[in-house]
């Protein structure tokens, strides 16, 4: 076993939904602002507000709940309702509760992946939420490791790595993000692979500048990571 090489997998949006959750929310709460503001004005609101407050709150539906509020006092300047700030906690509640829904043919991959791999999950974000939807995703006993970090910089992926002693030129991380799961990988040396869900938040989109100069491979599906790997890694 502490032989196997360790492969880095993210969670949200590359082994169970997540960004769904917060698209159908964000559609409801631009129809509940429709009285004060049309569409893409509640959304560009609601991106600049998270985008102020993911550094004081982290990633996590609390800190989207938060958001949602401050936006709902600022577009509708101060007469939104209370009823309607209690439809957006009740929102985020529902949120906190959803039943985890693994992407396709997640188990049956997770469960060949663990023969051959020491596999560390590495998600962000607020702790309880991501471990309970760790320990509701059914896929606890297959994990090697389980790391729940605030972001996903260079500096926190040093971090992880050296505290379980692993070689950063060893290690290949998994993810629907590029600048979470892809770019700080390369940056301390490690190998990053890229799976796209078809929903990313505006957030967790690379700009162009982010990629210049790394290059990694994209797979359509969390499915082809097995092949991909076998002929990847154990090449000599
Ligand atoms: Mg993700």
């Amino acid at each position: 076993m502490d032989d196997l090489p360790v492969l880095g997998l993210d969670a949200d949006d590359t082994l169970w939904e997540n960004e769904v959750h917060f698209r159908e929310t964000e559609r409801r709460f631009v129809e509940l602002m429709a009285p004060w503001a049309d569409g893409p004005t509640t959304e560009a609101v609601l991106l600049d507000t998270e985008r102020a407050n993911v550094p004081i709150t982290g990633y996590g539906v609390k800190g989207f709940v938060l958001s949602m509020v401050e936006t709902a006092i600022a577009v509708s300047d101060g007469s939104v309702e209370p009823a309607d700030i209690s439809q957006v906690l009740e929102w985020g509640r529902q949120m906190l509760d959803a039943p985890v829904t693994l992407l396709p043919d997640v188990a049956a991959t997770i469960r060949t992946l663990a023969d051959d791999h020491r596999l560390l999950l590495i998600t962000k974000g607020d702790l309880t939420d991501q471990r309970r939807k760790v320990d509701s995703s059914g896929l606890t006993d297959h994990f090697w490791r389980i790391e729940v970090v605030a972001e996903k910089s260079t500096h926190a992926y040093r971090e992880v790595l050296g505290r379980h002693g692993i070689d950063p030129t060893e290690f290949v991380m998994v993810g629907n993000s590029v600048p979470s799961d892809v770019i700080p990988v390369l940056e301390v040396g490690g190998r990053a692979v890229h799976i796209p869900h078809h929903l990313t938040w505006a957030l967790e989109t690379a700009t162009v500048s982010d990629i210049d100069g790394h290059e990694f491979p994209i797979l359509d599906s969390f499915t082809e990571l097995p092949a991909f790997l076998a002929d990847w890694l154990h090449r000599d």
